[in-house]
């Protein structure tokens, strides 16, 4: 059956920031669609623990700051040590700041790369010698709009850099291992309801600004950004590599 490509029974995650937001519909999505999914984060929160309760044989949790030294790989040895085998990886634990160019100093600068592009990079790095092993894997970078267009009206240019760069990580990847059964793509999402963007939700200029810019004239909610995830992850996109899957209301097009 084709529609069952988009399961993932069996296969075994790893979903950094799977604790909130975004993270966390997409771990709810992949054990739904039957995968083994081990969740990473920096603190437990209500969601990730109902999540681990549902799911007590399929889902686990790895507490780490994906800025620790020893991090990327001690997440990607407790899955394969809990679950035997790793097949995908979603690379989606991410930070925003906000600030004018000529304001952001070297610490602002260090720990927005850090946390999404050196941090990324370390852990697919970790992740890709069980994929190599096995001959397969998938792995889904959440990226950003942010990493095509200027955003508006908050300035953050350390931010966008990153997730460009994010992007473009995505895509040599997925040239260098195409010839060895791992894809690797990108996920851009627009405005989506989280934490991260909930105090530019709340402000009723950013808000207008933002919504207005979104021809379909509303925010995604994390699950819409999950069922992308799901589609990069599974079989389904089994011709898919080195792509951005921009899903944003629209907000590129114009
Ligand atoms: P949230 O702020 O809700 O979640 C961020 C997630 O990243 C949390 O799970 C958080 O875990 C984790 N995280 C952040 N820093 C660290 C760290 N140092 N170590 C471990 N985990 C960390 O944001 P979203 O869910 O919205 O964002 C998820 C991804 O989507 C990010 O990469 C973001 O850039 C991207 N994105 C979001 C958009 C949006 O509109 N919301 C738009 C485009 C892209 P903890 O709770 O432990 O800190």
């Amino acid at each position: 059956m084709t529609l069952e490509r988009f399961r993932l029974d069996g296969k075994v995650a790893l979903i950094t920031g799977g604790n909130r937001g975004i993270g966390l519909a997409i771990a709810k999505l992949f054990l739904e669609a039957g995968s083994f999914c081990m969740l990473s984060g920096r603190s437990q929160t209500d969601g990730l623990g109902a999540l681990l309760a549902a799911y007590p044989d399929r889902a686990a949790w790895f507490q780490a700051d994906v800025n620790d030294e020893a991090a990327p790989e001690g997440m990607v040895a407790a899955t394969v040590q809990r679950f035997g085998r790793l097949d995908i990886l979603v690379n989606n634990a991410g930070i925003a700041d906000n600030g004018d160019f000529h304001d952001f100093d070297d610490a602002r600068l260090k720990r927005i790369m850090d946390t999404n592009l050196i941090a990324p990079f370390r852990i697919a790095r970790a992740a890709i010698k069980p994929m190599l092993a096995q001959g397969s894997g998938s792995i889904v970078n959440i990226g950003s709009i942010s990493g095509y267009v200027a955003n508006k009206p908050q300035l953050q240019v350390a931010y966008n850099a990153s997730k460009a760069a994010v992007h473009q990580m995505s895509a040599v990847m997925a040239y260098e291992y195409a010839g060895r059964g791992i894809r690797v793509n990108a996920l851009a999402p627009g405005y989506v309801v989280s934490d991260m963007t909930a105090g530019g939700i709340a402000n009723p200029e950013w808000n207008r600004i933002w919504t207005e810019n979104t021809p379909m004239g509303r925010f995604a909610q994390p699950e819409e950004m999950a069922t992308c995830a799901l589609f990069l992850a599974s079989d389904a996109a089994s011709y898919v590599t080195g792509a951005v899957l921009v899903a944003d209301g629209g907000y590129t097009t114009h």
